[in-house]
């Protein structure tokens, strides 16, 4: 075991503040990572404000972060991916059992004992895992991702949960050349929808309640951007999708995006209202559409995101803050005052 600096609140009403972690010495399987960005996700906040305590209640002291990227410092000997020096992230996963159906179809993010990256039971020093808001950690190899070279690391970091989060839906509904695709809320999420959805050869629809986000959603690859208010507007496009993401974690009526859909077309929910959605059945039923929902990703398609995003040269648009301002940073992202990430910088960690 050893000690590295970290930001962790003490209850769900305390600020973030400097303190100092254990980790494991890396085992034979594992991976050392000095942190070099983590990006603040609205999961970490929920968490540290135990605003989801019916579903996964918040153990204190909590680190929060699972939007990491560093650089390997320290590799167990059976470890054949990295090697001392690599560029290595890790997002919302550190462990999952690896034998259940779903961890051998790839989906460990779906798996009953899967271990997160912050706030679920660590086996290794008992407990519970700790978070990307620290200057080092220690994963397991089958668990680290590696990043493209060509990315920038500060815009590189949201990917590992915001990127993967919107990627996999559209890989699993197939986006692709020609199709058209609706996404609605264009913040941390959804920002990086239009840029994945563009990349992938799309017709990009971006629905916004503000007017004034429609010429950052064109600079950002839309292609025409819809004010969700103006029925007129909205009507001119009923019946044209097959693909609309929802990334909208306030409540809302869904009823008016699912009469957008095409035959056999689909709206996949990433956002999550607190409150049960009203859905009109006669909407799915008349053309046959689907109202789905989708969780992050499993290990090897979030590699594949990765890949792509080096490949077609995508990150995530941040504000790089330092770990000083991150209670801050939480305010603002409450008020949705961010273009579209915030990104730590850990170097500002070493001075906390
Ligand atoms: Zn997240
Ligand atoms: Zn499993």
């Amino acid at each position: 075991m050893y000690n590295t600096k970290a930001y962790s609140a003490a209850s769900a009403t305390s600020p973030l503040a400097a303190t100092t972690i254990p980790r494991r010495e890396p085992t034979d399987r594992d991976v050392q990572i000095e942190i070099l960005f983590c990006g603040i996700c609205h999961s970490d906040l929920h968490a540290v404000r135990n605003e989801w305590s019916s579903i996964m209640p918040t153990t204190y002291p909590i680190v929060p972060g699972h939007e990491i990227v560093g650089r390997a410092t320290k590799v167990g000997s059976a470890v054949i991916k990295f090697k001392p020096g690599d560029l290595a992230a890790v997002g919302c996963l550190v462990d999952s059992d690896g034998t259940c159906p779903n961890c051998k179809a790839g989906l460990e993010q779906f798996c009953a004992n899967l271990t997160l990256t912050f706030n679920s039971p660590d086996k290794h020093l008992g407990g519970v895992t700790y978070g990307g808001y620290s200057a080092s950690m220690v994963v397991d190899e089958g668990f680290v991702l590696r990043v493209p070279s060509n990315l920038a690391l500060a815009g590189a970091a949201p990917l590992l949960c915001a990127g993967i989060t919107t990627y996999s839906p559209m890989r699993h509904w197939r986006v692709t050349t020609g199709k058209k695709v609706g996404v609605v809320g264009l913040g941390g999420l959804g920002h990086m929808a239009v840029k994945f959805a563009h990349a992938l050869g799309a017709h990009v629809v971006v629905f916004t309640t503000s007017p004034s986000k429609k010429e950052d959603a064109l600079r950002l690859g839309a292609d025409e951007v819809v004010v969700s208010r103006h029925t007129g507007e909205m009507r001119k496009h009923v019946g044209s999708f097959d693909f609309i993401l929802d990334a909208v974690s306030a409540e809302h009526d869904i009823n008016p995006y699912i009469n957008l859909l095409g035959r056999d077309g689909n709206l996949t929910l990433v956002g999550a209202p607190a409150k049960p959605l009203g859905v009109s059945a006669f909407a799915l039923i008349m053309a046959r559409r689907n109202l789905s929902g989708s969780n992050i990703g499993g290990i090897a398609e979030t590699q594949e995101m990765l890949d792509f995003c080096g490949a077609h040269n995508i990150t995530a648009d941040v504000e790089v803050i330092p770990i000083q301002k991150v209670n801050e940073a939480y305010d603002r992202l409450l008020k949705s005052e961010v273009k579209y990430r915030f990104s730590i910088d850990m170097a500002s960690l070493k001075s906390a």
